[in-house]
């Protein structure tokens, strides 16, 4: 028998491929693993072909390292068919690790068919060295290289398969993985070449034309390593391209899930807005249509906030929202929805096991909001007016149980604030009402509906008139007169209100003036602006026309503006009140009392009168804290040099009190009430001749 050696430097450097390769096919596997579409067959073929020249390069080193007395050659074509068996069971277990589940039997099926093919690999090799006679095979070593072919095979499955996904640490598992592999795959390459039995006076009958031994080592492991080289760097520069397109992917989904939350939420308080509270409601139901019950949408409306934004300027506004938003939402369920939908308005959806229970939690929600917030160094007193909507039954749309749930909210208002309403029908032909009404206030001025009437002032200290406040009226073609109370905030709301107080200016303008040539020039004709026609532009340039117009002097004008829209915008107001007074138009502060002023701004305030608010005058006889605060505003009035006036006078005993406490001018019932100019005059002339008589 001839006796085989090896070459111990290429023992090591087949063990090194055979490791590499192993290491290869691992990582392989994880791209094929993440990878989509085409680029799986791509990564698979590929993979096939490294894992392949791989394993069998391993082996042919191996053969290579091998040497027998005697000439030694390998014959191309059978070489070429062991490399082709090698590419197509690496193939085979590739595409094996790569199935979603590798149940035990398919593992053991799978180890077989490869460890047939590794070992038909080998021994088609052995083949190709054409002994003769042929090579005799140990039975027990041959049986041995089968079954090491077959369970290194399993092993190198499941450990593949185990490994596929990129996890912390792979690499270190794919490392070990690949020597455990390397060292079985070796392992059987050389039991099957212990299995080989050369017979003495053997001959190679490859080794005259088949490829032979010079320098074909070389070749075979230069190209072997290049093969697993670029497929290895492939496969990490691939990796390292996955991870950041996922890396860019996922930064992706978050700022969608940003812009998901921008476009569904109230930026201010973090709520969700009216677009998302729309979806909720139809998603509630939906549910009470599959599952029945029922829910409420309750329009929460907070009473007193823009006096408190405009005095305390927007900054504490905003604090106070989000600390209403924070506190309505204390008391509910995680599956209820608090909403903001407007300024201040929050809507709450919550689910009810009967509708009796939207009471209690409406009543709660008012009770909330009433007690004092505290925001920044101020405590700030607010309430709520809350209309309630119940489905089914109050409205068959989202929209529409809104629209429900802010006209009961409107009742609820309507009604002395701070308290709650459940929607009725008869809210929405109020709410229609209010539709045509908005509709006969556009044709008024053009129809010549509106009237003034005017309120004498008197000088407290000798009952003298001093002037008259003009007061709006309209005289509806089917309601008949109409107090400013019902029709003024429609006005506001439209921007109606500003040709309409471009009338009044120019009326109470014209009637002045015939006062005025009557003898009456000391007079002053006061008329009211609200907050709208304040912040217009053209006011200015309005009230020095109507002047003109009339050809009246301007301090023969006081334009009442109210606390509240005084202070709003401090800085706006004060341009356009310096401008006004610097005309000479006489300015006062009405209302006094109810907003929130600054001591410091009243004191830069170019005003010459205070008119406190009729609601301290009424409750001055039974409420001795009015009776200070009335105090106190005519002592502060005189401190800024202003004319004081009561407004809402209509008891001797409260002429008196304010007479004594320094008031300049009074205004009342008791001494006359709002009449149209000839009857006014008529009063007035019964009032001289009384002072005469
Ligand atoms: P205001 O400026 O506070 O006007 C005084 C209101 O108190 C008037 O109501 C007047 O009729 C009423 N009043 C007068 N004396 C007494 C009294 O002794 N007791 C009671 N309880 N009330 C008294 P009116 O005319 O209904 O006006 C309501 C509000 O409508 C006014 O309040 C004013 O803010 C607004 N307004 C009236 N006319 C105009 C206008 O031409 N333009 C604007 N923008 N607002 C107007
Ligand atoms: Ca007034
Ligand atoms: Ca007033």
């Amino acid at each position: 028998m001839l006796i085989g050696s090896y070459s111990p430097a290429l023992v090591l450097i087949s063990l090194c491929v055979a490791i590499l390769a192993s290491y290869t096919a691992l990582d392989l596997t994880g791209r094929i693993a993440t990878a989509k579409g085409r680029a799986v067959h791509l990564w698979t073929a590929g993979g096939a072909l490294a894992m392949g020249i791989g394993v069998w390069s391993m082996h042919f080193i191996g053969m290579l390292a091998f040497s027998l007395p005697i000439n030694l050659g390998y014959d191309f074509a059978i070489t070429a068919l062991s490399l082709l068996i090698a590419v197509v069971s690496s193939g085979f277990a590739l595409w094996l690790v790569n199935q979603p589940r590798l149940p035990a039997w398919q593992l053991a099926f799978g180890a077989l068919i490869m460890g047939a093919g590794i070992s038909a690999m080998h021994y088609t090799g052995m083949a190709a060295m054409r002994m003769t006679p042929g090579i005799d095979y140990d039975p027990t070593l041959f049986g041995a290289s089968l079954a090491i072919a077959v369970g290194a095979s399993a092993a190198a499955l499941w450990i593949a398969f185990r490994l596929r996904q990129n996890t912390p640490y792979v690499r270190f598992a794919r490392a070990g993985a690949a020597i455990i592999m390397g060292i079985a795959i070796v392992g059987m390459h050389y039991t099957g070449m212990a299995a080989a039995q050369f017979a003495d006076g053997s001959f190679c009958s490859a080794a005259l034309d088949g490829l032979s031994d010079k320098g074909l080592d070389n070749l075979v492991l230069v190209t072997t390593l290049a093969v697993l080289s670029i497929a290895l760097l492939t496969s990490i520069l691939d990796a390292r391209l996955e991870a950041r397109t996922a890396a860019l992917a996922n930064s992706l989904t978050q700022a969608n899930r940003e812009l998901t939350q921008l476009a569904l939420h109230d930026t201010l308080t973090g709520l969700p807005n009216r677009v998302l509270l729309a979806d909720r409601i139809d998603l509630a139901m939906q549910r009470v249509q599959e599952q029945g019950g029922c829910f409420a949408l309750m329009f929460i409306d907070l009473d007193g906030f823009k006096p408190v934004n405009d005095a305390f300027g927007h900054h504490m506004g905003d604090q106070l929202l989000r600390e209403v938003g924070v506190r309505l939402r204390e008391d509910l369920r995680s599956q209820d929805t608090l909403a903001r939908i407007g300024g201040d308005e929050f809507v709450l959806l919550v689910q009810l096991a009967e509708a009796d229970d939207a009471l209690r939690l409406a009543a709660r929600q008012v009770g909330l909001i009433s007690r004092a917030f505290r925001v920044g160094e101020h405590d700030l007193q607010i309430s709520a007016s809350v209309g309630i909507a119940i489905y089914p039954g109050n409205g068959t749309t989202p929209q529409e149980l809104l629209m429900n749930a802010d006209a009961a909210m409107y009742h609820a208002k309507g009604t002395g604030k701070n308290g709650y309403r459940f929607f009725d029908a008869s809210m929405n032909t109020d709410a229609r009402r209010q539709l045509q009404l908005l509709q006969d206030l556009r044709n008024a001025l053009e129809q010549r509906q509106f009237r003034l009437y005017y309120q004498p002032k008197f000088d407290a200290s000798n009952g003298q008139p001093v002037g008259a406040e003009a007061l709006l009226r309209w005289e509806h073609p089917t309601q008949g007169m109409m107090l400013p109370d019902r029709f003024i905030g429609l006005a506001e709301k439209t921007g109606l209100i500003i040709p309409m107080g471009e009338w009044v200016l120019n009326e109470a303008c014209r009637q002045m003036r015939l006062w005025h040539l009557q003898g009456y020039a000391n007079w002053r004709i006061a008329v009211n602006l609200s907050a709208l026609q304040f912040c217009h532009e053209g006011l200015v340039q309005s009230v020095a026309n109507a002047l003109a117009a009339h050809d009246l002097p301007a301090n023969s004008l006081t334009l009442e503006i109210t606390e509240t829209t005084a202070m709003s915008d401090a800085d706006a107001s004060m341009t356009v009140l310096q401008q006004l007074s610097d005309m000479g138009v006489d300015l006062s502060i009405d209302d006094f009392g109810t907003g929130y002023s600054s001591l410091m701004y009243l004191k830069r305030l170019p005003a010459n009168e205070l008119k406190i608010d009729r609601g301290f005058v009424r409750d001055l006889e039974h409420d001795s804290d009015d009776a200070a605060i009335v105090s106190a505003i005519v002592a502060l009035g005189q401190a800024l040099g202003l004319r004081i006036v009561a407004e809402g006078v209509e008891t001797g005993v409260q002429q008196d009190f304010l007479t004594q406490l320094g008031c300049d001018s009074l205004q009342g019932y008791l001494l006359g009430h709002p009449l149209p100019a000839e009857r006014f005059m008529v009063d007035i002339h019964r009032a001289e001749q009384r002072a005469a008589g």
